[in-house]
């Protein structure tokens, strides 16, 4: 199969929505009246961003999810994406599964495949995604304001803790493991809540290394501090909530360091003002989506956490992922 043929089988499709899709130099893509487009690009290397290993249907599919979430941290609506794949070869085996875990989001979402780039070369997965957004709309890291409230919706750290019990590092009870799984291999990115928090909103991000530093990502664009009761994130993580579960899968620390540094969460951190907590609440609920307040936004900069009886807690151990750290 040469290149031309495997774009056509597997990657070219009716894009009804954008103007122009696969198959000439450019595609052409027509936002709505007083809409600006929001651009977001994401890469996904072998070996560091997934295991060589992983079943390919969800592979695309995460590939897709990943980038979806920037257009959620962003309140806007996806409209198109482009896919430049790099593939050792071309093995039908892997590209069937692969391409249909991709378009199943792609067609969940109505986010179009309008074009991209494919060549030979060590696995490599690279999507840019097109979303539009009400002018003036967009919800920024630089928006938070003191006294704001803080939230963060689903939960936080099951995708590391499968890293790690992939890694051989941490072991859990089988069915944790999968539920664990399921949230690293096949995130779900938060549209709609993000479409639902337009107006409401005053500051968002999504959560890809973790909650400490992408909660920080917001703090310095507003030049604001926060505080974070981490009584209640402790309990995020999806592992530790089955209340069926009697023994403790493991200590305090281990489970803090998973909610707060985990990582590749692809949950949304928000901030709103403390007056719109019933529209937060009925943005969660046409989405769909849980979302808890962990905090709060302050002047002083700085993120402090704190106990339920709002003493400090010291987690000098962790640290948000950073490729080059
Ligand atoms: P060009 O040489 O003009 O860059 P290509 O030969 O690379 O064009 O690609 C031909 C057409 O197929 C273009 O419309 C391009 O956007 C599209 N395309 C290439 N690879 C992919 C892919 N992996 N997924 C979707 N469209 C693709
Ligand atoms: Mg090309």
């Amino acid at each position: 199969m040469g290149e031309f043929d495997l774009i056509a089988r597997y990657f070219t499709r009716p894009t009804p929505n954008a103007a122009l899709g696969v198959g000439d130099d450019c595609a052409l893509l027509q936002p709505g009246p007083g809409m600006q487009l929001a651009i977001s690009c994401d890469m996904l290397v072998e070996g560091r961003h997934f295991l060589s290993t992983v079943d390919p249907g969800k592979l695309g599919h995460k590939a897709l999810a990943v980038n979806l979430s920037d257009l959620a941290a962003c309140g806007a609506k996806p409209l198109a994406f482009t896919l430049a794949l790099a593939l050792e070869r071309a093995d039908e085996a892997w590209l069937a599964p692969f391409s249909r875990g991709l378009l199943a989001l792609a067609d969940l979402h109505g986010c179009e495949l309008i074009g991209g780039d494919t060549t030979r070369g060590p696995l490599n997965i690279c999507i840019t995604v097109f979303g539009e957004v009400p002018a003036g709309q967009a919800l920024l890291r630089s928006g938070a304001r003191a006294g704001d409230d803080l939230y963060v919706s689903g939960t936080l750290g099951d995708a590391r803790l499968a890293l790690d019990v992939f890694r051989g590092t941490q072991s859990v009870p089988a069915a944790v493991f999968e539920q664990a799984r399921a949230r690293m291999e096949q995130p779900t990115p938060r549209v709609a809540l993000g479409l639902a928090l337009r107006g409401i909103a005053h500051a968002a991000i999504d959560v890809s290394d973790g909650l400490l530093g992408d909660l920080g990502h917001i703090l310095d664009a507003s030049g604001v501090g926060a505080v974070v009761d981490t009584s209640i994130t402790i309990n995020l993580i999806a592992a530790c909530q089955d209340s069926t579960r009697v023994t403790a899968l493991f200590d305090a620390d281990t489970q803090l360091g998973y909610v707060l540094a985990g990582g590749d969460d692809y949950e949304l951190v928000f901030t709103a003002p403390a007056s719109k907590r019933d529209a937060v609440h009925a943005a969660a609920e046409q989405a769909q989506t849980p979302v808890t307040r962990i905090g709060h936004i302050e002047a002083q900069r700085g993120l402090r956490l704190v106990d339920a009886q709002g003493r400090p807690v010291s987690v000098q151990h962790l640290r948000s992922f950073d490729h080059f750290a």
